[in-house]
């Protein structure tokens, strides 16, 4: 690809918010095997009626404390943990129902007041203060960077998101592993491909603009 990049490294993850389920059902049949999801009430109804399907469910949206218990079956991986209380939860739910639950800190690497996201500089001390859950596993870092209509002024914030994770990576111990790193939209996706991106996350792109 454009960026030199093996693309075995990088993986789609189609972004159905707001798109019917029969859309998620095509998108399979087309070979999409990622699904994100942002809404957990959205997510639950399309599960319920997908769950058969041979997809993996990724939960991308911000995710409150009080709706884990609900979607700890449902998701292979959380993109979007961002604070000590809602790893507990997640750790708590999952041991209960005897999984590993895989999650991504998301991390707002613009320091945008009106983003969610932990700080960079709190990064690290909330990995390390998730290590010791034995039902949560950090697989890396997720972030939106600011908007831009030129997606190549976004390409410094994917960049230092890797740097942070490649810093953090350093230190981090069993089963932290921080491979993963989930950046780029459709507007975006290209910059952030060619600064690290594992996971992509489109949805206009693929399933049209949403309503
Ligand atoms: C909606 C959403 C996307 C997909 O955005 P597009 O611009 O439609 O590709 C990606 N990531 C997150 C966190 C989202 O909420």
């Amino acid at each position: 690809m454009a960026a030199g990049r093996d693309p075995d490294s990088v993986r789609l993850v189609a972004v159905s918010k707001t798109k019917p389920a029969a859309l998620v059902r095509e998108a399979a049949a087309a070979g999409i095997t990622i699904i994100g999801e942002s809404y957990v009430q959205e997510a639950l109804n399309k599960y319920s009626e997908l769950g058969n399907l041979a997809v993996s469910w990724h939960f991308i949206g911000h995710l409150q404390t009080n709706k884990v218990k609900y979607v700890i079956r449902m998701f292979d991986l959380i993109h979007s943990v961002d604070s000590l209380k809602l790893a507990v939860e997640i750790n708590k739910q999952a041991e209960k129902i005897n999984k590993i639950q895989d999650i991504l800190i998301q991390v707002n690497i613009g320091e945008e007041l009106s983003k969610s996201g932990i700080s960079s500089r709190d990064t690290r001390a909330l990995v390390e203060a998730i290590e010791p859950l034995t039902h949560v596993r950090v697989k890396g870092l997720m972030a939106l960077p600011p908007f831009f209509d030129d997606p190549e002024k976004a390409a410094p914030y994917f960049k230092a998101l890797r740097l942070l994770r490649d810093d953090l990576r350093k230190t981090c111990i069993a089963p932290v592993s921080l491979n993963e790193l989930s950046m780029g939209m459709t507007g975006d996706f290209e910059a952030a491909i060619a600064e690290g991106a594992t996971l992509v996350r489109i949805g206009t792109a693929l399933f049209g603009e949403r309503n």
